[in-house]
C-alpha cells in the first residue's frame, strides 16, 4: 500500500490516527502524519503534534512500560502494548485516551487514540456503582446466611439467649439491607426525575418529635437531644415524607458520627436571612468533617474515611438523596464542622404563604380536570 493509499483508508474513519515514522535527525520515532478525523480532534495539529515524539506526548497512566513512550529505541514490528495516557497536546491541555499500536512497514507505525467520551466516563460511573452496591449488599447478606444457617444446623446445641441474639442480628441485618434498597429506590427516582412532591403546610417541630423518638427507641445507648424552638416558627411548605426523610438523615448521622455522651442539639427558627424561609440546624459534636471533604460530601456513596468513622455502617446516600430533595422543594443545605468539635448541618425550607396553597390546589386541579 502507497502512502497516499494508506492516507485515503485512514482519512475515512473516525477514529483519531497518528503516523509515527522515524526521525531524520535521531534515531527516535516522531509524528509524520495524522488523519482527517485527528486534525478534528486536535486543533493546529500541525504545529501542536506534528515532529513531537511519543515521549512528549503520552503521559502513560496505566501500568505499562512501553519502551515507546519512554522515548527508547523500539525495532520495527516489537510487540506494543495498548495503555491509557493523557495525551499532551499543548502545555496547558492535556486530554485522556487509551491508545493501541500497528506496525504498517518499518517505517511506519500507527497510533489509535480512542478518547474517554462522556460515555465510557458514564460506564465507569455504572461500574463504581455497581461494584460499591454489591459490596454493601454482601456484607449483610453474608452475616444473615452464616447466622441463619449456624441456627438450622446447631439450634440444639445453643440456648436460647444466643438464639434471639443470633436472630437479632439477622433482624438488624435485615433492616440494613432495606434501608439500603429504599435508598438506590430513591436515587434512582431522583436520577431519572421521577420523583413527585405533594406539598403541605408542616409544623416542624411534630417532624422532628417524632424523629427523635423513634431514633431513641432505636437506640441500644440513650442519647441526650436538646431541641430548641423558636416561638414564632411559621410552618414549612414541603412534601411530608420527603421532609421527614431529610430531618431523618442529618438526624440519624449526627447521632452515628457523634462521641459518646454528647448532646445533639436541634433549633429550628425563622430563617434570618430570608424572612420566606425557614431554618434547622442540627448540631454534634464529633470527628468532624475535615475541610478538604467538604467539596465531595454530597456526592453519591462518598463516605469520608477515618478510624473513628470506618466502623460506623451506612452507604454514604443519606447526604446525596437530602441534598437533592431539598434543593428540589426549593430549599437549601449547609455544613459547617470544626475538626473534633462540633458539626452543624442546617436545611432551610420556604414556608406556607397562601399564594403557594393556592398554587397547589390550582396544580391539583389541573391534575383533576386533565
Ligand atoms: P447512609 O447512606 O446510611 O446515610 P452515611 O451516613 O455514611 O451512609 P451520608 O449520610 O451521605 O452517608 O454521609 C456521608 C459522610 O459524611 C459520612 O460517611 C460521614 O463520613 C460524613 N458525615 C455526615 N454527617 C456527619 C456528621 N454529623 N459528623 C461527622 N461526619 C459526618
Ligand atoms: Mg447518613
Amino acid at each position: 500500500m502507497s502512502d497516499a493509499e494508506l492516507q485515503t483508508l485512514l482519512d475515512k474513519l473516525q477514529t483519531p490516527v497518528l503516523i509515527f515514522g522515524p526521525s531524520k535527525t535521531t534515531d527516535q520515532w516522531q509524528v509524520v502524519g495524522f488523519n482527517t478525523a485527528m486534525s478534528g480532534y486536535v486543533e493546529d495539529i500541525e504545529s501542536r503534534v506534528v515532529n513531537k515524539g511519543p515521549k512528549a506526548l503520552f503521559e502513560i497512566t496505566t501500568k505499562s512500560n512501553n519502551p515507546f513512550c519512554q522515548g527508547l529505541d523500539v525495532k520495527p514490528g516489537a510487540l506494543l502494548q495498548t495503555h491509557t495516557a493523557m495525551f499532551r497536546i499543548s502545555d496547558g491541555e492535556t486530554r485522556r485516551v487509551k491508545v493501541k499500536y500497528d506496525w504498517i512497514d518499518k517505517k511506519t507505525l500507527l497510533a489509535w487514540i480512542e478518547p474517554f467520551s462522556e460515555d465510557v466516563a458514564l460506564t465507569q460511573a455504572h461500574s463504581d456503582f455497581v461494584s460499591v452496591v454489591s459490596h454493601e449488599f454482601r456484607t449483610p447478606l453474608t452475616s444473615i446466611k452464616g447466622f441463619a444457617d449456624t441456627l438450622l444446623r446447631y439450634s440444639g446445641n445453643i440456648d436460647r439467649d444466643q438464639q434471639a441474639r443470633f436472630i437479632n442480628i439477622i433482624k438488624h441485618q435485615a433492616d440494613r439491607l432495606s434501608r439500603l434498597v429504599e435508598n438506590l429506590l430513591t436515587v434512582s427516582k431522583l436520577g431519572a426525575q421521577r420523583t413527585s412532591f405533594i406539598y403541605r403546610s408542616i409544623t416542624v417541630r411534630k417532624v422532628i418529635d417524632n424523629i427523635v423518638q423513634s431514633i431513641q427507641g432505636k437506640l441500644s445507648e440513650p442519647r441526650e437531644f436538646a431541641l430548641d424552638f423558636s416561638d414564632n416558627m411559621p410552618t414549612a411548605w414541603a412534601d411530608p415524607d420527603k421532609f421527614e426523610q431529610i430531618l431523618l438523615n442529618l438526624i440519624d448521622n449526627a447521632v452515628k458520627y457523634s462521641f459518646p455522651e454528647t448532646t445533639v442539639r436541634i433549633k429550628a427558627q425563622p430563617y434570618p436571612e430570608n424572612d420566606d424561609m425557614v431554618q434547622i440546624s442540627i448540631t454534634n459534636e464529633g470527628v468532624g468533617i475535615p475541610s478538604d471533604n467538604l467539596k465531595n460530601l454530597f456526592n453519591q456513596f462518598y463516605r469520608v474515611d477515618n478510624t473513628l468513622t470506618r466502623d460506623v455502617e451506612g452507604t454514604g446516600l443519606g447526604l446525596y438523596i437530602t441534598k437533592s430533595l431539598t434543593k428540589a422543594m426549593g430549599g437549601d443545605i449547609m455544613v459547617d464542622s470544626e475538626v473534633n468539635k462540633e458539626t452543624t448541618f442546617s436545611v432551610i425550607f420556604p414556608i406556607t404563604t397562601p399564594e403557594r396553597q393556592a398554587a397547589a390546589v390550582r396544580e391539583a386541579e389541573g391534575v383533576l380536570s386533565e
